[in-house]
C-alpha cells in the first residue's frame, strides 16, 4: 500500500464526483418517485451526495429484473467456470479503484481511512476471490443406494436473493453476501444502510464492468422500513440474507412468515465477553487486546469485545493495563492514515452511545477512562474511548449492545462463575479466552455459547472459517464453504435402473 498524508485525502475527497442512484438491471437510475435523501458525512458535517430513496416501486422493479435473468440462465446457468472468472474481474476492478471505495466508506461512515484501505477493502478482495475460487471445486453426492436406484443430492442456486446490510463494515458485510450469492449463480438485490449506501452503488459500475449480466447485482438504496421492508415481503424474493440488529433480524422473520416463507439468513448483535485470568499467559497483551477490542472501528463492530470478564484477584493491575493502553486509541481526522479511532456513523448513534455513558454512571458504575465526546475536527462525531469498571452484569452497559467504543469490566471469582456471566446474554456471537491452563482453555472454549470462540487472543477469523451467531446473534454462517447452504437448496433425484 502506498503511504499518503492528510492531505492528499482531503484533496481526494474534493475531487470525488459521488453517484448517489439506485442500480437496476444494469444501469442507474433515480427512485420512482424521483426522492432522494441527504448523505453527511460524520467526519465534519459536509454534505456528500443526495441518495435515490428506494421504495416499493423501485423494489417491484430490481425483483422483475433479477428474476428474468435467473430463469434466462446468462448467469445462473454459466458454467461455474465462467462465474468465477467474471468475479475474479470484478475482484480485480475493486482493487483497482480500492483507494477510492476506501475514501467513500470514511467519508460515509467515518472509519479511519488505514482502516478502510487494509481492513474494509482488503476483506472485500479476500471475501470475493475466495468465494469465486471456490465454486468449481465444489461437488455433488451420490447417495449410497442398493443397487438398482441412483441417488443423486445436488444442489441448485435458490434464484433471488436480497442482502440487506448495515454500515459498520458496508463493503466487507456485501462482499460476505455477493460472494457467495452470486457464484452459486444468484440473481442479487443488494440493500446498503441509509447511513453508508455510497461503496455499494460505486460497486454496481465495477459488476457491470466485470461482466455480470444485467439484472445479477441490482443495487437499491432507501431506508429499512421502506425498501427494505418491500424486498423482505415480497413475494418473488426467495432468500434474503441479513446483517444486522437482533431487533431487525426478528422483524424478518414476521415479515418472511407474512410472505412467502422465504428463507430468512441472519448476522446480528452481540455482547460478547472478553475472559481475563489471572494465569493468562501475558497481561501485558491481553490488556492491549482488550483495549482494541472496543476501540477498533470505534466500538462499531458486532463482535466487540464489550464486556471485559477480569479474575478479581488481578482486577487492580489489569484495570491499570487497560486504562493505559486505552491512551493509544484516540479519536482523530479519519483521512489521516495516522488515525485509528475515527468519527461515529451518524448523530443518533453518538447520542446513543452517549446515553449510555451517562447511564452506566446513573446505574453506579465508575468511569476508568473516556466519558465524553471529542472534537478533532470540528463538527463531526466523535466520542473518546470509555471504560466502565464496577459494572455488574445486569445493569444496560452490561446487557445491551451500545455499538460504540464503551467497555464494561466485570469481575468474576471462579471458572464456573466466568461461564455463568458469558452465558447471561440473549447474544451468542463471540468470546475470548486468556489463559495459560489448556485444560481451562478448552473447558471454557466448550462451555461458552458464541459462534467463534478466540483463545489467547481477539478476533480471529479468515474466509477459510465459517462466521455466525449462536441464540439471538443470528443463524447460518457467512465465510467458507458452510456459506454456500445459505445459496442453494437441496434436491435428491431418484433414478431407477
Ligand atoms: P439495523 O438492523 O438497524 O439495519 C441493518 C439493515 O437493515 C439496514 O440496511 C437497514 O436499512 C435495514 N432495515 C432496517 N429496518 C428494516 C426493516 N423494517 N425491514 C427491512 N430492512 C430493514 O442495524 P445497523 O444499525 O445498520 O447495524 C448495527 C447492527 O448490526 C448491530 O446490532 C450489529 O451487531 C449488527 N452487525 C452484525 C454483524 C454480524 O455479522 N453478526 C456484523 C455487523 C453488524
Ligand atoms: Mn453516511
Amino acid at each position: 500500500m502506498k503511504t499518503y498524508n492528510l492531505a492528499h485525502w482531503q484533496q481526494q475527497a474534493k475531487e470525488l464526483s459521488i453517484e448517489g442512484r439506485a442500480f437496476i438491471n444494469g444501469e442507474y437510475l433515480n427512485a420512482s418517485s424521483q426522492q432522494t435523501f441527504e448523505c453527511i458525512s460524520p467526519i465534519d458535517g459536509r454534505h456528500l451526495a443526495n441518495i435515490a430513496m428506494c421504495q416499493l416501486e423501485d423494489a417491484d422493479k430490481a425483483v422483475l429484473a433479477a428474476r428474468a435473468v435467473f430463469e434466462k440462465g446468462t448467469w445462473s446457468k454459466a458454467a461455474p467456470a465462467k462465474r468465477k472468472k467474471t468475479l475474479l474481474k470484478l475482484a480485480d476492478l475493486i482493487e483497482k479503484n480500492g483507494e477510492e471505495l476506501a475514501l467513500l466508506e470514511t467519508l460515509d461512515m467515518g472509519k479511519p481511512i488505514s482502516d478502510a484501505l487494509n481492513v474494509d477493502i482488503a476483506g472485500t478482495l479476500r471475501s470475493i476471490r475466495w468465494s469465486a475460487e471456490a465454486i468449481d471445486k465444489i461437488y455433488d453426492q451420490v447417495a449410497p443406494t442398493p443397487e438398482g436406484q441412483l441417488g443423486l443430492i445436488t444442489r441448485e442456486a435458490v434464484g433471488v436473493v436480497a442482502a440487506i446490510v448495515p454500515w459498520n463494515f458496508p463493503l466487507v458485510m456485501a462482499s460476505w453476501k455477493l460472494g457467495p450469492a452470486l457464484a452459486a449463480g444468484n440473481s442479487v438485490i443488494l440493500k446498503p444502510s441509509e447511513k453508508s449506501p455510497l461503496t455499494a452503488i460505486k460497486l454496481a459500475a465495477l459488476a457491470k464492468e466485470a461482466g455480470l449480466p444485467d439484472g445479477v447485482l441490482n443495487v437499491l438504496p432507501g431506508f429499512g422500513h421502506e425498501v427494505g421492508k418491500a424486498l423482505a415481503l415480497h413475494n418473488d424474493v426467495d432468500t434474503i440474507v441479513f446483517t444486522g440488529s437482533t431487533a431487525i433480524a426478528k422483524q424478518l422473520l414476521i415479515y418472511a412468515g407474512q410472505s412467502n416463507m422465504k428463507r430468512v439468513w441472519m448476522e446480528a448483535g452481540g455482547k460478547s465477553p472478553n475472559i481475563v485470568f489471572a494465569d493468562a499467559p501475558n497481561l501485558d497483551e491481553a490488556a492491549q487486546a482488550a483495549a482494541g477490542a472496543i476501540c477498533f472501528n470505534q466500538g462499531e463492530v458486532c463482535t466487540a469485545g464489550s464486556r471485559l470478564l477480569v479474575e478479581t484477584s488481578i482486577k487492580d493491575e489489569f484495570i491499570k493495563k487497560v486504562t493505559e493502553a486505552m491512551k493509544s486509541w484516540q479519536p482523530g481526522n479519519p483521512l489521516d492514515p495516522k488515525t485509528n479511532v475515527g468519527a461515529i456513523v451518524d448523530q443518533t448513534q453518538f447520542e446513543r452511545i452517549l446515553g449510555y455513558i451517562n447511564k452506566g454512571q446513573d446505574e453506579g458504575a465508575k468511569i476508568c477512562c473516556g466519558g465524553d465526546k471529542a472534537t478533532p475536527v470540528a463538527n463531526g462525531l466523535y466520542i473518546q474511548p470509555t471504560m466502565f469498571s464496577e459494572v455488574n452484569n445486569s445493569m444496560a452497559i452490561a446487557t445491551d449492545e451500545i455499538f460504540g467504543p464503551v467497555l464494561s469490566v466485570i469481575t468474576f471469582n471462579s471458572m464456573e462463575e466466568a461461564i455463568a456471566i458469558a452465558n447471561d446474554t440473549p447474544y451468542g456471537l463471540a468470546a475470548g479466552i486468556w489463559t495459560s491452563d489448556l485444560t481451562k482453555a478448552h473447558k471454557m472454549a466448550k462451555a461458552v455459547k458464541a459462534g467463534s470462540v478466540w483463545v489467547n487472543q481477539w478476533d480471529g477469523g479468515d474466509m477459510t472459517a465459517p462466521f455466525g451467531g449462536f441464540k439471538q446473534s443470528g443463524n447460518g454462517r457467512d465465510k467458507s464453504l458452510h456459506a454456500f447452504d445459505k445459496y442453494t437448496e437441496l434436491k435428491a433425484t431418484w433414478i431407477k435402473l
